[in-house]
C-alpha cells in the first residue's frame, strides 16, 4: 500500500526532523523516510555554541551573525517542539584564555573570567538523542532507505528499498553526507556531489565531568548523564565509520589533563558530517526539490534557522532575511557533472 502526505522528508537527522517538526507545526502532514540507526545528529555532542565556534574558527562577520541568529531562535524552537534547552554557557580552559576572550569580545559575545579560564554565557546545549526523538513526534516514519524519486503531476513519488512507494506534494531532501538518489534533478545531484564528508569521532567517558561544555586546544568535554563526551575530530574526505580507539584514548588523555579529570577509557563513536565549500548549509528550493544539507559542524546550532527556511520554501511564503545566505544556488556550490 502506498502512503501519501503533503510533504516527504528524506533523512531523519537534525535537519530533516527539525524541518519535519516545523512543517507539522504549520499544519502540514509529513512523512519522514529513513532506515534508522545512528547518524551524525545522534552521535553529536549537542552544543548550541555560536560563541565558542566563532572564537575557534574565527569566521567572517556575516557567518557569526548567522550563528547568533540561529542561537536566538533556539528558546522558542525548543518550547514549540518540546525540547529541553540547557542554557548554562560554555567554558574555555588552557593557557591562551586571553586570546579566546579577545576573539569572543571582537565577535560581540559576553565573557566571564574564571579561576582557570573563562566562560561564554551565550552558548547552550541539548541532549541530541532526546531532541531527535521529540522532533520526530509530529510526523509519520517510513523505516527504509529511499532508492529513487520520480516527479509526477502534483508532486513526487519516492521508492524505498523495501519496495514501498510514498507520495507527497513537496519533497525535502535532508540526507546528510549521503549520496544522491536516482531521479533527482541534475542540479540537485550536483549539489550533493559538492558535499564533502567530514568524519568526526567522540567518546563517552563515564564518571567525573566539567559542569558545562568546556573547550581546550586538545578537544572538548561535554557533561552528559553519567559522564562526559570528549571530542571531536574533523577528518575531511572520510566517510568510514570504523572507530579509532587509539586516537580516542590520546584525545581523552590530552583533554583530561587540561581539565584535571581522570582519563577513563571509553568506546568511541563516529559520525559523518556533510560540508559545502563555504562551510554553510544549503537550505531552500532547487529545481522543485527543497534541500536541507551540509551544516558541517553546526547542524544542531543551525537547525531552527534551516527548518524555518525549509518550511517557508515548502509553503512558498516570502523567504526571511537569512535565506539568501543558505540559498542552494549561491555561486560556487553546485559541482559540475563528472
Ligand atoms: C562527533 C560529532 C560531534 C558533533 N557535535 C556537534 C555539536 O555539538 N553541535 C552542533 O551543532 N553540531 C555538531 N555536530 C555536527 C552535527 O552533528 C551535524 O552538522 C548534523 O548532525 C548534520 O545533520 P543532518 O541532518 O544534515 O545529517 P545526518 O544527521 O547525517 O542525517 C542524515 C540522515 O539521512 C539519512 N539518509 C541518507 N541517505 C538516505 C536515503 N537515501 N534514504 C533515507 N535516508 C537517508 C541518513 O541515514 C541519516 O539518518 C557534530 C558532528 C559530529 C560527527
Amino acid at each position: 500500500m502506498s502512503l501519501s502526505s503533503d510533504v516527504i522528508v528524506i533523512g531523519a537527522g537534525v535537519l530533516g526532523l527539525a524541518s519535519a517538526a516545523e512543517l507539522s507545526a504549520r499544519g502540514l502532514s509529513v512523512i519522514v523516510i529513513d532506515a534508522g540507526g545512528p547518524n551524525a545528529s545522534s552521535v553529536a555532542a549537542g552544543m548550541i555554541a555560536p560563541a565558542m565556534e566563532s572564537a575557534l574558527d574565527d569566521p567572517p562577520a556575516e557567518t557569526v551573525e548567522l550563528l547568533k541568529t540561529a542561537r536566538a531562535l533556539w528558546p522558542a524552537f525548543a518550547a514549540r517542539h518540546g525540547l529541553t534547552l540547557i542554557e548554562d554557557g560554555a567554558g574555555w580552559r588552557g593557557p591562551d584564555a586571553e586570546g579566546i576572550e579577545a576573539r569572543l569580545r571582537a565577535h560581540g559575545f559576553r565573557t566571564v573570567r574564571t579561576k582557570n579560564g573563562l566562560r561564554a554565557p551565550d552558548d547552550a546545549r541539548i541532549d541530541a538523542v532526546a531532541a531527535l526523538e521529540a522532533l520526530g513526534h509530529g510526523s509519520r516514519r517510513v523505516p527504509s532507505r529511499a532508492r529513487s524519486v520520480i516527479r509526477v503531476d502534483g508532486g513526487w513519488v519516492v521508492t524505498t528499498e523495501d519496495g514501498r512507494e510514498t507520495t507527497g506534494r513537496r519533497l525535502v531532501l535532508a540526507t546528510g553526507a549521503g549520496r544522491a538518489l536516482g531521479g533527482l534533478p541534475a542540479r540537485v545531484a550536483g549539489l550533493i556531489r559538492a558535499v564533502t564528508p567530514v568524519r568526526g569521532q567522540l567518546a563517552f567517558v563515564p564518571g567525573a565531568a566539567p559542569d558545562v561544555p568546556t573547550r581546550t586546544r586538545a578537544g572538548y568535554a561535554v557533561p552528559v548523564a553519567g559522564g562526559m563526551l570528549i571530542g571531536a575530530s574533523m577528518e575531511a574526505g572520510r566517510r568510514d565509520l570504523t572507530p579509532d580507539p587509539a586516537a580516542a584514548r590520546s584525545r581523552i588523555r590530552a583533554v583530561c589533563e587540561v581539565l584535571e579529570l581522570p582519563a577513563g577509557d571509553a568506546e568511541p563513536r563516529v559520525g559523518i558530517r556533510g560540508a559545502l565549500p563555504d562551510g554553510l548549509p544549503a537550505a531552500g528550493e532547487l529545481d522543485g526539490v527543497v534541500v536541507a544539507l551540509a551544516p558541517r559542524r553546526n547542524g544542531w546550532l543551525l537547525a531552527p534557522l534551516v527548518a524555518g527556511v525549509v518550511a517557508d520554501a515548502v509553503q512558498g511564503t516570502p523567504p526571511g532575511p537569512h535565506a539568501a545566505s543558505l540559498d542552494p544556488t549561491r555561486p560556487g556550490l553546485i559541482a559540475p557533472a563528472g
